[in-house]
């Protein structure tokens, strides 16, 4: 064939060795590499001499009206050293690297048009003949190469969140669930704006994991804490990934556990009282939100509607004791020094205890086993906040109401932290309570000691607040909770 030819096609590294229409009036092109010579990729010693040649199919750019089919005639070498693992290799290109099946100017063709454009991947696919992957990896390449190093990050947050609703997809090993779950991860670092790190589909261990070894030793050794919700599964992964890091654990996730537990009540006294569900006619029933709002914020007559509520339908005080558990958990997570901490956390689990119900006893528990965690909260002011509001954006993003491009939008207050060593705490066993009546009880009392012995701990724990005047942080609610002043605290007076 004429360099002419070879000219107009202009692929780089190849020449043009043979152009015909084949019996269905198609046109192919036959092209081999332009080096003669090539290393064996096992010892690096050159080979001019093929001994097989093989034709490998390659998407092309479009070249005049009709469809033209290219084909790459390979040479393979066999390695004449007699030391050498390679026993025979195939001549590589930069044009079409191994694995690949377009050529360097196609996918450079292809993310200059998805991403030029507002063009959808699949419209932009159609044009060129690829499949849509191949458009969305030819993107993915080029924008991994445009990435800045990553910052250091001190401060990381994670958090689950639904991307989209649960499908089923049929494969060849039958039907499958798609995961309709991602874990998101923001820096949370209080100095800066923040931003939204990474993405990576499910909320398991493994997904939290898995990314963080795709960061380097670097950057993981750089996080000193990790805020997220009350997952058991998200707290052992940090502890394997991150061992150095401090995990903290956000004061919101646990106001709504409380929220969940007030509801829980709610419901089963009115299953015990009434023998059916609530109904909009039971005061406890339509005025199930006002149990859950915040009780320092009620007004003069929200207070008196939820008094009658309780002298209405809670006969034997059990939902009046819930909500009052609420309150004295949201007030020891708005403590704001080491003193008002050690008096609230004493006063809740002693208000668990004296409201003696499972659903209170359970609620006690989770905070006894995440204490360890909460207890930098009330040190650090750290929050998931943030990863929460970025977890909003991706949704609304998905749906088309707005864009991830802002990164500074969603910036939290600044809040100093102090951060301080962490206490030893009595490990509270987590087994889950008998089927029988009888030995419920039992073991409920059983409970009772081991959560005083504990609360007695870790109260003992905390240091002096004289000795401590530099632990503060700012309020989380613009007015305090009604909680007593803290007394009767052993080991803070
Ligand atoms: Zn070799």
């Amino acid at each position: 064939m004429e360099d002419g030819t070879t000219l107009l096609f202009d692929l780089p590294g190849f020449r043009v060795v043979e152009c015909y229409e084949d019996e269905d009036g198609q046109r192919q092109v036959v092209v081999m590499g332009l080096a003669a010579e090539h290393a064996c990729p096992g010892c690096g010693v050159l080979v001019a001499k093929p001994y097989d040649y093989r034709e490998m199919v390659v998407k092309d750019l479009p070249i005049g009206q009709r469809p033209l089919r290219l084909r790459w005639r390979k040479r393979r070498y066999a390695c004449p050293e007699g030391a050498c693992p390679r026993r025979t290799f195939t001549e590589t290109s930069t044009e079409v690297p191994p694995r690949h099946r377009l050529t360097g100017r196609l996918r450079a063709k292809l993310e200059s048009a998805a991403s030029g454009s507002a063009r959808a991947i699949s419209d932009v696919a159609a044009e060129y003949g690829v499949s849509w992957w191949s458009v969305q990896h030819a993107l993915v390449v080029t924008a991994a190469g445009l990435l800045p190093d990553p910052t250091p990050v001190r401060v990381l947050g994670l958090d689950e969140t639904r991307a989209r609703s649960v499908r089923w997809l049929f494969g060849a090993t039958g039907w499958r669930r798609s995961e309709p779950w991602m874990t998101s991860f923001v820096d949370l670092d209080l100095g800066r704006p923040g931003g939204l790190l990474g993405l990576t589909p499910g909320r398991s261990g493994a997904a939290v994991e898995g990314w963080l070894s795709q960061q380097s030793a670097e950057w993981r050794a750089g996080i000193e804490v990790v805020a997220l919700d009350p997952s058991a599964p998200f707290a052992s992964a940090i502890r394997r990934a991150l061992p150095r890091a401090t995990i903290v654990v956000d004061h919101w996730h646990l106001v709504r556990l409380a929220n969940q537990m007030v509801t829980e009540v709610r419901q089963r006294v009115a299953r015990e009282q009434l023998g059916r569900r609530g109904r909009k006619a039971d005061p406890a029933w339509a005025h199930r939100r006002l149990l859950l709002r915040a009780g320092d914020q009620l007004s003069a007559a929200g207070l008196r509607r939820l008094a009658a509520v309780l002298t209405t339908d809670d006969p034997c005080d059990e939902i009046g004791a819930a909500w009052g558990v609420k309150e004295l958990l949201r007030g020891l997570l708005a403590a704001r020094t080491r003193h008002d901490a050690a008096g609230r956390l004493y006063q809740f689990y002693d208000a668990c205890l004296a409201a003696d119900m499972a659903e209170t006893t359970r609620l006690a528990e989770t905070i006894a086993t995440w204490w360890p965690h909460i207890e930098p909260f009330l040190r650090t002011g750290i929050t998931n906040a943030r990863t929460e509001g970025y977890n909003r954006v991706d949704q609304a993003g998905q749906a088309g109401r707005l864009r991830l491009s802002q990164s500074g939008q969603l910036r939290a207050p600044y809040r100093p932290a102090h951060r301080r060593q962490e206490g030893s705490v009595t490990p509270v066993s987590t087994a889950s309570p008998p089927s029988t009546a009888k030995s419920r009880q039992v073991w409920r009392g059983r409970r009772s000691r081991e959560l005083r012995r504990a609360t007695a701990s870790r109260i003992a724990g905390f240091p002096s607040c004289a000795t401590d005047p530099g632990w503060r942080r700012s309020h989380l609610w613009s007015r305090e909770p009604p909680v007593p002043a803290a007394g009767g605290a052993p080991g803070c007076q």
